[in-house]
């Protein structure tokens, strides 16, 4: 079923509406929980947009083996999104550092409360993000460290390459995983990919989690898919590499690969002078998880991210 969950008006005789697509079981007496998959928050990640659809298709595939109700939510920033921009429009906010609102407060305020009110009951609420158009992200969990004892367990279902504790503002204080928690909602955010981009290997390895985390509550009855074992990080764990000079950034390493102390990652190059100004390297041996793909670096640009001394997950 179709609804929205939140309608406010607009100036001009439009409406912002926010949609869910509400899937239940072909039998609603056997009804055994409730998970919610939300995403688009930010305007320009379009990463969770192939997830929904998928898990939306897998399912009206196989419409007997759901014992539960799955909400999906592809779009909570539907300006945003529309105009292809990451915030809000008009007031250039961050949707997800304006939870979990009040009924009275501003238009805003309003709508993110209302969404948060709609997903209370949930026994699970997965917020998916795409990184940002400025770094390439492997499929990942994020949790604060104030849950994450209630967390993990769920994250390591989810077939995620790795769980990132407390990893920035991404997880904290005003986001809406962070308050759904505190709500008593477990929540957590997922994180892969690029802005503006879908990369459709990731979207499938995390559908596959979503439905192996669905059986898991026992939700699902469909085939199970095994799942990768995720490494649980830090941000003790993590060496940022930023650029030390502005330029123009060329990248020379794969994103998910093993690389050495002092390996070359890539090169910021004068196309003025046409040369290289800085050799980009490794300052730690072990995994290349996160890689600029957007090519303008001023300098403190992050560049790229290694888990000290970690392989890639199996
Ligand atoms: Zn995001």
């Amino acid at each position: 079923m179709i609804e929205n969950v939140v309608s406010a008006a607009l100036p001009v005789n439009e409406n912002l509406r926010i949609p869910r697509n509400r899937l239940e079981p072909v039998d609603l007496n056997d009804n055994r929980g409730r998970i919610s998959i939300v995403t688009g928050a930010h305007g320009d990640e379009l990463e969770g947009q192939f997830v929904c659809y998928e898990v939306i298709r897998r399912i009206n595939r196989n419409k007997e083996a759901l014992k539960g109700t799955i909400d999906i939510y592809p779009v909570l920033n539907p300006l945003g999104m529309d105009s292809g921009v990451r915030t809000v429009p008009k007031i250039d906010m961050d949707l997800n550092r304006m939870f979990p609102g009040s009924q009275d407060g501003t238009m805003m305020d309003k709508v993110t409360a209302g969404i948060v009110e709609s997903l209370l009951g949930s026994d699970i609420c997965i917020d998916v993000h795409a990184s940002d158009t400025f770094v390439k992200e492997i499929p990942q969990a994020r949790i604060s460290d104030e849950f994450e004892q209630m967390m993990v367990p769920y994250a390591k279902y989810l077939n995620v390459d790795l769980i990132w504790i407390n990893a920035t503002a991404t997880v904290h204080e005003s986001t809406l995983a962070y308050s759904l928690c505190k709500l008593g909602v477990p929540a957590l955010v997922m994180e892969m990919g690029l802005g503006n981009r879908i990369n459709q290997e990731y979207g499938l390895q995390v559908v596959d989690g979503i439905f192996h985390l669905m059986k898991k509550l026992g939700l699902w009855e469909g085939d199970d898919i095994s799942v990768k074992e995720p490494m649980v990080i830090t941000n003790d764990d993590i060496e940022f590499i930023r650029a030390a000079e502005s330029g123009i950034f060329i990248s020379c390493a794969e994103n998910n690969t093993f690389v050495k102390q002092g390996d070359k990652i890539g090169e910021i190059i004068d196309p003025l002078a046409g040369e290289v100004i800085y050799e980009v390297k490794a300052g730690c041996e072990g995994l290349l998880f996160t890689m600029r793909e957007h090519p303008l670096a001023y300098e403190g640009a992050l560049l790229a991210r290694i888990i000290r001394g970690k392989e890639a997950a199996e």
